[in-house]
Order: structure tokens, then C-alpha cells, then sequence
């Protein structure tokens, strides 16, 4: 099965590279304050990258360091911390925390890591202020629409059926024990919309413990800056434009932040001329329709990963208003393409033609 998953997953990469957020190499941008040396070294610093196909989808780290062997190791431990989540966290394995937990839904409360306890913490607090919107406990509808590994359309009774299990106020963090109880069984937590970023929080921590001086964590389109460039400068990304594969929609520098983009083109199908898409409104457990995507900027992963979800589900009107008043950063494609602004980055990004 996962194995299936895999194979899917690489065959689509090129599909994927579309994703989200695009690294940039800019040539309009200022000239670097340190002499440009070429290839991966500039000044006293070289910077190296490596991608591995970790999570169910392509993980690419780069490193800035004072020398090759501590952007090495830097990478290294970068990689590794990601696959030791991925055991923590993935549905796809059985003897995973995640899995243990949806396992004894109805049964009994399974006592946890601190950091998955922090994950899921973390979660319902995203499901709070986004009203529902952002719904860890989604499981049983993202497993019937299976997209885009079974494309087919739920019929309206099996959805009814799963809307008995989707509800994340049944699901019991207990602070004291450290357990996570599912109340009903049936239940199912899907950490699809949240565990990627923070994955790329914990790899930057670590590649920065282990010498890196700047990094750039990209886990399919959730993103993770810190510092600068070996040049000096900060990281330019672009944000991918929904409908038309292969062309920034936005640009925008980034230092010491996060940026997550949901959205409608990277997994779904077509029927009948509707695009049936991998994020689910929780309140029909049909695809999510105000939006064809949302890019969130957030001084952490974790949250900039959730809100994206969050935020696509909400709609531009109450996603923005709640992005505002979170003092976050967002850019919106509404429901016929109009491109929507949050106040804060109104001075930073910069649209494409
Ligand atoms: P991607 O996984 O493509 O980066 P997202 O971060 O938006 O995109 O996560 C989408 C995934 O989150 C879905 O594939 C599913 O596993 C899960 N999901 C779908 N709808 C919701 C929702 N309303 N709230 C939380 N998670 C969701
Ligand atoms: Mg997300």
C-alpha cells in the first residue's frame, strides 16, 4: 500500500515540481555584498543542496555553512530528523504514535511523545480559529474520497455515514498522562494538512543545531527559511500560479519564516467538467470551493502549514479577515482567480504581470 503510494507519488513529480512555491534565482536582485565565486561557494561560505523522497513526497534541503562538511552534516541531520517524524507521524506505518492512536479510536487513550502531544495541540488549536475549517479529525472522509489515488465521487450516503466521525471537538488531549484519546471508533486523525510543516520546522531547528548558518527546508510546498543566502541576501520564492502550470504568480523575499500554499491543482481529478481537489470542507466533506489556493506566511511552519489548509476552506472573506487579525501574512486566489493581499506583505511581494 505504501509502497503503491510511493510509486504514484514519484511519477507524478513533475507534476508535483509545480507545486506550491518555486525557489527563484533572481537576476534582478541586488548585487551580493560578498564577491560571487560561483557554483555553491561565495565569500566564506558554501551553500549545498540535496533533495530525497521522504513523507510521500520530494523533501529538498539546503544548507548554508562555512564549509562543505558542516553543510553536509547539516543535511544529513536535516534528513534524518525528517524520517524520524515520518515514523512518528505516517498513517502508512502501522507502528507509528499516529497510527497507534487511530488504531484504539472508541478503545482507550494511547500515551504519546511530547512532540506528537505538541503536534496535535497545536492542531486543535488551528481547528478553533479557523472555526473548523483546518479538521485533523477528517480521516474517514479523506480516506472515501482517496484522492488521487481512487479518483471517484463519495456517494451522498457514505458521506453522511463519514460525517459521524469527522467532528475534532471527540478528540481528548489529556496534558497531565500525555495520551490522545478518539472517542468514537470510526474516528481518524489525518495530519495531511499539518504534518509536512512541521517536519520542515523540526529539519530546520536541526540543520541549524548541526552548524548551517542559513537553510531553506522545502517539503512539497511548505517552506522553511532561516538566515541568508551565502551572498548575504534573502531567499526569494515564488508562489505558483493555480491555473497555469509552471508560472509564478508572486514573488516575495523571505528570512527566518515560514510559507505554505494549499491549493486546488496539485491533487485532484476532473468530472464532468468539475475539479474534484484533495481539500475537504469539513462542514460537507466535499472539496473546498472559495478558493484556488492560499500561500501563508508565518514566523513558524507548523502554523503557516495548518492555516494554509485552514484559510483555503474559510474563503478569502473570513480567511483573510482571520489572517489579519492573527498579524500573519497571505496571499489568496480567490474562486475566479482574483488575487487578494494581506495587509502586512503588501510591500513585499510583488505580482507577477
Ligand atoms: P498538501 O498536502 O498538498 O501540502 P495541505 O497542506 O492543504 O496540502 O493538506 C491537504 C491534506 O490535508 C489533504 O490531503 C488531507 O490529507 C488533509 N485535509 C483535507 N481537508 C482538510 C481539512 N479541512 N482540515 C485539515 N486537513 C485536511
Ligand atoms: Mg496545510
Amino acid at each position: 500500500m505504501q509502497r503503491r503510494a510511493a510509486l504514484f507519488l514519484l511519477a507524478c513529480i513533475p507534476f508535483f515540481t509545480a507545486c506550491a512555491i518555486i525557489p527563484i534565482s533572481k537576476s534582478s536582485s541586488p548585487p551580493p555584498p560578498f564577491p560571487s565565486a560561483g557554483g555553491g561557494k561565495v565569500g566564506s561560505s558554501v551553500t549545498v543542496k540535496r533533495a530525497q523522497f521522504l513523507m510521500g513526497t520530494l523533501v529538498e534541503l539546503t544548507a548554508v555553512a562555512p564549509g562543505d562538511v558542516i553543510a553536509q552534516a547539516a543535511l544529513t541531520a536535516g534528513f534524518q530528523e525528517i524520517r524520524r517524524l515520518e515514523n512518528m507521524l505516517s498513517t502508512w506505518i502501522e507502528t507509528s504514535e499516529l497510527s497507534r492512536i487511530n488504531q484504539a479510536a472508541g478503545l482507550e487513550p494511547i500515551g504519546v511523545s511530547a512532540e506528537t502531544f505538541d503536534l496535535l495541540r497545536r492542531a486543535l488549536e488551528v481547528a478553533e480559529y479557523t472555526e473548523g475549517g483546518f479538521n485533523i479529525a477528517i480521516g474517514p472522509a479523506v480516506r472515501l474520497w482517496n484522492i488521487p489515488e481512487a479518483p471517484r465521487i463519495p456517494s451522498a450516503m457514505e458521506l453522511e455515514i463519514a460525517a459521524q466521525y469527522v467532528d475534532y471537538r471527540r478528540i481528548h488531549l489529556d496534558q497531565t498522562r500525555r495520551t490522545v484519546f478518539l472517542e468514537k471508533p470510526g474516528m481518524r486523525i489525518d495530519i495531511g494538512g499539518i504534518g509536512k510543516g512541521f517536519a520542515a520546522e523540526k529539519a530546520a531547528a536541526v540543520m541549524r543545531e548541526n552548524g548551517a548558518k542559513g537553510g531553506l527546508v522545502a517539503v512539497a510546498g511548505d517552506f522553511r527559511v532561516f538566515g541568508r543566502r551565502a551572498d548575504g541576501t534573502a531567499w526569494p520564492l515564488g508562489i505558483q500560479h493555480p491555473r497555469e502550470p509552471g508560472k509564478v504568480l508572486a514573488m516575495l523575499d523571505v528570512t527566518d519564516e515560514a510559507v505554505s500554499t494549499s491549493g486546488d491543482y496539485e491533487r485532484y481529478f476532473l468530472k464532468d467538467g468539475v475539479r474534484y481537489h484533495h481539500i475537504l470542507d469539513p462542514q460537507t466533506l466535499q472539496p473546498a470551493r472559495l478558493c484556488q489556493s492560499v500561500t501563508i506566511i508565518a514566523p513558524d511552519a507548523t502554523t503557516a502549514d495548518a492555516l494554509a489548509t485552514g484559510v483555503f476552506v474559510m474563503g478569502p472573506a473570513r480567511g483573510m479577515a482571520l489572517v489579519e487579525r492573527l498579524g500573519l501574512g497571505a496571499v489568496i486566489v480567490d474562486a475566479q482567480g482574483m488575487v487578494i493581499v494581506s495587509s502586512r506583505l503588501r510591500d513585499r511581494v510583488t505580482l507577477s504581470p
